[in-house]
């Protein structure tokens, strides 16, 4: 028997209709990032592996086990990018862009080797923003100001969690308390959290065990360890949030997976589900470049799952309502004189799909297939209506069906459909 070919596990196709949404939800983030005076880079999805131990941090999820890494056969080892600020740091600083301000957008596939399920595959999309260079509380306004605006435009109203680590040092401190209460329960925990309080302890505050929720509600708290710096910036943003009428939840837990962030982190979480309901997460990263070039600049950036966004907006691109023409040809001679049709609508707006029956068959089985293929018109052409420069275009929600002349066409469509 022939060998059956599926894709590899956790990578999905995503076919011609889920495709048009997709694109049209992507021009929608395109567009308010533009606004927003966002311009695109296009890194290559493959980088060395070492920019993503050195910047992601190699005690976390993504470096640990999640990593498409091979050895080139010149023994370097690649990595096929499972995020995308680690590549947008390291484009800016070999472009040798990273003197000035930079605010950049991304938008494709990453890759991620963990246990498929519903909103998490191996392959997936993500779009993302990064504003670079500016430390001051309004660069975190401006970034969650892009995503509300993002949101307005979808008609979607997503919950923003919020909460601030304070900057490297803060964090090791608390680290050293958390630890020492942690250690306290350690026989509760499972294997995963016990390696987690080894590797990477800020990761077991956003454990889903319930025992371990328990625990976490005593323990001390972040907010209580951060600089009194990152507190007045923490504090500016969120009052700032407040005046623009911008909702959060403080959330004391929330930690980021990536050993980059520092202060401001958020996540906008769909409260209806309660597995893999991050639609977006971002933070600051004030300290990523320096690890990655001896230079400290300031950056924070989002990125947002396009599946999980799609799932979550049930997004159908309602503005751009398309209009489907499908044509019916009754005699092979007429071919030319409908192609000639078939352009003048196209030309008459962007909305308009047209497309061709590509047999000669009776009208009935035509227009059948024409009701299958859901078009919204058929223009129908037979010796006749060729002779006299005429149509008849057939409204398949009516039923109309009128007969035009090739010259009015234009008007008539202008007037009455578009
Ligand atoms: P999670 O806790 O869900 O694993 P994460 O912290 O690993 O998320 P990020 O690295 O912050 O996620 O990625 C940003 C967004 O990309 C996520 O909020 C989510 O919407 C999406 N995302 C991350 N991993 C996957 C995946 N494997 N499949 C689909 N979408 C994903
Ligand atoms: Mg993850």
């Amino acid at each position: 028997m022939m060998k059956k070919f599926q894709t590899v596990r956790g990578m999905k196709d995503i076919m011609q209709s889920e495709s048009k949404a997709y694109r049209a939800l992507e021009n929608k983030l395109i567009s308010a990032a533009n606004q927003y005076g966002f311009n695109e880079i296009k890194t290559p999805i493959l980088e060395e592996t070492s920019l993503f131990i050195k910047s992601i941090g190699d005690g976390t999820d993504i470096v640990e086990k999640e990593m498409y890494s091979f050895l080139d056969s010149k023994k370097n080892s690649i990595s096929m990018r499972p995020e995308g600020t680690a590549s947008c740091a390291r484009a800016l600083i070999q472009n040798g862009l990273n003197d000035s301000i930079n605010k950049v957008w991304y938008s494709g596939p990453f890759f991620r080797h963990e246990r498929p399920q519903k909103g998490r595959y191996r392959q997936f999309h993500q779009f993302g923003a990064e504003f670079i260079g500016v430390e001051n509380y309004e660069a975190d306004f401006e970034i969650i100001s892009l995503v509300d605006y993002i949101w307005k435009s979808l008609n979607i109203n997503p919950t923003l969690i919020i909460n601030s680590i304070g900057d490297h040092t803060d964090r090791k401190n608390y680290v050293k308390v958390l630890v020492d209460y942690l250690k306290k329960y350690e026989t509760s925990f499972n294997d995963n959290e016990k390696n987690k309080l080894k590797l990477n302890p800020l990761r077991i505050l956003d454990s889903k065990n319930e025992k371990t929720k328990d625990i976490l509600s005593s323990a001390p708290k972040i907010n209580d360890y951060i600089s009194k710096e990152s507190k007045i910036h923490f504090e500016n943003l969120l009052s700032i949030l407040d005046a623009k009428n911008i909702k959060y939840k403080k959330d004391d837990n929330l930690v980021r997976g990536l050993d980059y962030y520092n202060r401001t982190v958020f996540e906008y979480i769909d409260t209806k589900s309660n597995t893999q309901n991050t639609i977006c997460a971002g933070g600051r990263y004030d300290f990523l470049f320096e690890n990655l070039c001896d230079k400290k600049i300031p950056a924070l950036g989002f990125a947002i799952g396009i599946e999980r966004l799609m799932e979550y907006s049930g997004y159908i691109d309602k503005e751009n309502k398309l209009v489907n023409f499908y044509i019916i040809i009754l005699d092979e001679d007429n071919y030319l004189y409908s192609q000639n049709i078939a352009n003048l609508i196209r030309n008459i707006s962007k909305k308009f799909i047209v497309s061709n029956s590509y047999n000669y068959n009776n009208i009935k089985s035509q227009l059948k297939k024409a009701d299958k293929l859901s078009a919204d018109y058929c223009v129908i052409i037979g010796a006749e209506e060729s002779k006299n420069s005429e149509c008849q275009l057939k409204s398949m929600n009516s039923g109309l069906q009128e007969n035009i002349n090739i010259n009015a066409l234009e008007s008539y469509i202008k007037d009455n459909i578009l």
